[in-house]
């Protein structure tokens, strides 16, 4: 039984320990790059070792998910991560849980995510998904269409845009994939002069268990790590 909770604690050192090389590269210290556990692919227990194991942001990519977790984690010092993407019919029931929404993908979604958010007298962290790779399944918007999605931030009272969220094409190579993620960073250095107030772009969202380093190389501030967490593990 403690096996499994020895091995995500060696992973997570593992992760952290190429996390912290890797921003010192970019000219960061490794405190400026945050972690977010991916527990999509396991159950509470695990979950409940990695915050053992001191790491409390967790991301969920299915919102039915979310709430099964969140509601057996209740009370403990989780930070919530909504990394997938989120219908507007299950905003109400997920942005409670939310501190980050990585995911926000349309107009729509994020005033679904706002009206929430306001019945739960809260202000949420969103970032605005982008397409980079523009590949056609994928979520989130377009390059062209990111600076009339920010317009529009400063009608949402009870959110809080703070950064932009990319997800390199599928079947990508890390070399591939590191071109997505420069895309995503000009993006932000481009948009980043004219800002409505209340809005800013200081958080990216990039890079996985396959392509972490390479993101973070290149400026991620959170990166979204599951499978890396969980080698060695019957989950
Ligand atoms: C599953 C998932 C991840 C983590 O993927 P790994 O390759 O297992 O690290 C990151 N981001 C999103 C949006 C995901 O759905």
């Amino acid at each position: 039984m403690s096996e499994f909770v020895d091995r995500i604690a060696q992973n997570l050192a593992r992760v952290r320990e190429a996390m912290a090389r890797a921003a010192e590269r970019s000219g960061r210290t490794a405190d400026q790059v945050r972690l977010v556990a991916v527990t999509k692919y396991v159950g509470v227990a695990e979950a409940e070792a990695l915050l053992a194991a001191g790491c409390c942001d967790l991301g969920e990519s299915r919102p039915q998910e979310l709430w099964r977790k969140a509601e057996q984690l209740a009370g403990r010092p989780v930070r919530w991560h909504l990394i997938g993407h989120l219908q507007r019919n299950k905003a109400a029931r997920s942005i409670p849980w939310v501190n980050l929404l990585h995911s926000g993908d349309s107009l729509r979604l994020l005033e679904a995510a706002n009206q929430a958010a306001a019945r739960g007298q809260r202000v949420v962290e969103v970032l605005l998904e982008v397409n980079v790779s523009g590949d056609a399944s994928k979520h989130g918007f377009a390059a062209d269409q990111l600076s009339e999605a920010l317009s529009a931030a400063p009608n949402w009272s009870h959110l809080r845009v703070c950064g932009l969220m990319a997800m390199a094409g599928w079947g990508t190579t890390p070399a591939e994939a590191r071109r997505d993620f420069v895309r995503l960073r000009e993006l932000r250095d481009r948009l980043q002069p004219d800002l409505p107030p209340g809005v800013s772009l200081e958080h990216l969202s990039m890079g996985m268990s396959g392509d972490f380093v390479e993101a973070i190389e290149e400026g991620a501030t959170l990166v979204r790590v599951g499978s890396a967490l969980f080698e060695g593990i019957d989950a």
